[in-house]
């Protein structure tokens, strides 16, 4: 527990100093922590912290997950990881953010998951930055089509942008990609600013290039739990 208030300051200065580097302001930056593979006690210990926006990648683990910490006040659940269609009504019930939707059929999907009394969805269109289309994300050339397409979901509001760095290059570049892409959203809808990059190992670098959202684990959680 003090191991991890520790860890969690540390990455927060870490994001300060990188923000002020940056010439931005830190507070315009939102710390994602990912708890994915940890038990639901570290979400609550998170919470106790202070921590506000969690982030999960299996659509079980969050399900399960977010029904044991239970409702807390300002809690905000971030789904980050691949979804599948029929998963669209329990993602939905859980988080209020989708960072990965990559397809029109997701985003249909995710919208008609909408109860009448269902709040706005937000979502972020994940970008695939590797010439590897097994790697997750819509390829670029479908940004626009894909953004299009979300605007016109009466349930969902359209955030901006997701990525993750490829593993066979520096993140730099691919975060300044990225920074182009969501100019092209932003052509499509100007409201849609925010840009979901960064992890452990290239946080830093996302900040440079214009990161709104830091989707942070294993530097504050600690080495993930293996997992069979
Ligand atoms: C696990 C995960 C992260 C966090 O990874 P760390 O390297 O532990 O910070 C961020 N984004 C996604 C999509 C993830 O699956």
């Amino acid at each position: 527990m003090d191991d991890l208030a520790a860890r969690l300051a540390a990455v927060d200065a870490r994001i300060v100093d990188a923000a002020r580097a940056a010439g931005r302001d830190p507070s315009e930056l939102t710390r994602i922590v990912v708890t994915k593979f940890h038990p639901a006690q570290l979400v609550a210990s998170l919470y106790d912290l202070g921590v506000r926006d969690v982030g999960e990648n299996r659509q079980q683990e969050l399900s399960a997950k977010s029904v044991e910490v239970g409702p807390r006040e300002g809690l905000t659940w971030h789904f980050i990881g691949q979804a599948q269609t029929n998963k669209a009504r329990a993602v939905r019930a859980a988080a209020s953010v989708v960072h990965s939707v990559d397809r029109a059929r997701l985003a249909d999907a995710l919208d008609a998951a909408a109860d009448d009394d269902s709040p706005m969805l937000d979502v972020l269109l994940q970008i695939n930055l590797t010439d590897d289309p097994t790697r997750g994300g819509v390829a670029p050339g479908g940004i626009e089509a894909l953004a299009e397409h979300v605007t016109g979901c009466r349930t969902l509001r359209l955030r901006g942008v997701m990525a993750v760095a490829p593993l066979d290059e520096p993140p730099a570049p691919a975060f300044e990609r990225l920074a182009a892409y969501s100019e092209r959203v932003r052509a499509v809808l100007p409201d849609a600013s925010w840009i979901s990059a960064g992890m452990t190992g290239d946080f830093v670098e996302a900040i440079a290039c214009g990161a709104t959202h830091l989707r942070i684990g294993s530097a504050i959680t600690g080495p993930r739990p293996t997992r069979g």
